[in-house]
């Protein structure tokens, strides 16, 4: 059976308030139509409300999800919470994954759904923002948005995109192929492989040279100031990749992305 893109408007009928709607809506859509990306599993259970760790998990393979959804697409950014506990969530193993829905109110369509794996989220991804003013309710209270754009390409899986569904299959294997970053425990080295899988990217070729990789050279010295080796680290991380079945090393100093 396909994923149905409607909104099931009957189930916000008993509310009044827009965000409570919303939440109503796009919780009962993700229970009825999205699978776990890790394991394929069709149903996802919801933790009960308030929960602080998650608001869904998989039965089979027990993993946890957060959900953020917004009646318009994403930008650069995504509003989260509390800056220093969202600082020591990502340190902890049970941090969710996070899961973006947004959605076309006109149709009361899905219009984009994506899953971005725990494995992603290090401290370089999330941005404080200013304190509350003194005149707040809540004055001092420190939040923090999720930098997108600091994220590679495959770490935002798409299950819907452009209310286009993405096949079950290439969405699992996706999710399978960066599994491999959960097992790098210092949040400091995973963010240097995650730096150079985004540099791969921006250079927008299947195969590259080392060449067209130390291009981001500087950028990685701006990102990783307290480091003089930016070139060695980068060759680490190659090797690393190379390993892990990331990329393929074709030749002397070229490569493919597998
Ligand atoms: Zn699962």
């Amino acid at each position: 059976m396909g994923i149905n893109l409607k909104l099931k408007r009957k189930l916000a009928q008993a509310y009044n308030s827009p965000s409570q709607k919303a939440r109503v809506l796009t919780e009962g859509w993700l229970k009825n139509e999205a699978y776990c990306p890790n394991c394929g599993n069709e149903y996802l259970e919801k933790y009960p409300n308030n929960t602080p760790v998650a608001d869904f998990f998989c039965e089979n393979c027990s993993e946890d999800f957060e959900l953020k959804s917004k009646s318009i697409g994403f930008g650069k950014k995504v509003l989260d919470g509390e800056y220093e506990s969202m600082l020591d969530r990502l340190a902890d193993a049970h941090n969710p994954n996070l899961f973006l829905l947004s959605y076309d109110l006109s149709s009361y369509q899905v219009s984009d759904f994506l899953v971005i794996p725990k494995q992603f989220f290090i401290p370089e991804i999330i941005e404080k923002r200013s304190p509350l003013s003194t005149t707040a309710r809540r004055a001092g209270w420190t939040g923090c948005n999720i930098l997108l754009d600091r994220i590679p390409e495959t770490g935002k899986i798409f299950l819907i995109k452009d209310k286009q569904i993405k096949p079950k299959e290439d969405v699992c294997a996706v999710w399978q192929k960066t599994l491999f970053l959960r097992e790098e425990r210092k949040i400091q080295s995973r963010g240097w492989i995650l730096d150079v899988m985004r540099c791969i990217e921006l250079i927008r070729k299947k195969e590259f040279t080392l060449a067209d990789i130390y291009k981001f050279e500087n950028m990685l010295a701006i990102q990783h100031p307290d480091n003089r080796h930016i070139k060695d680290k980068i060759r680490q991380q190659l090797q690393i990749l190379r390993n892990r079945n990331y990329i393929q090393f074709t030749g002397k100093g070229e490569y493919r992305i597998i």
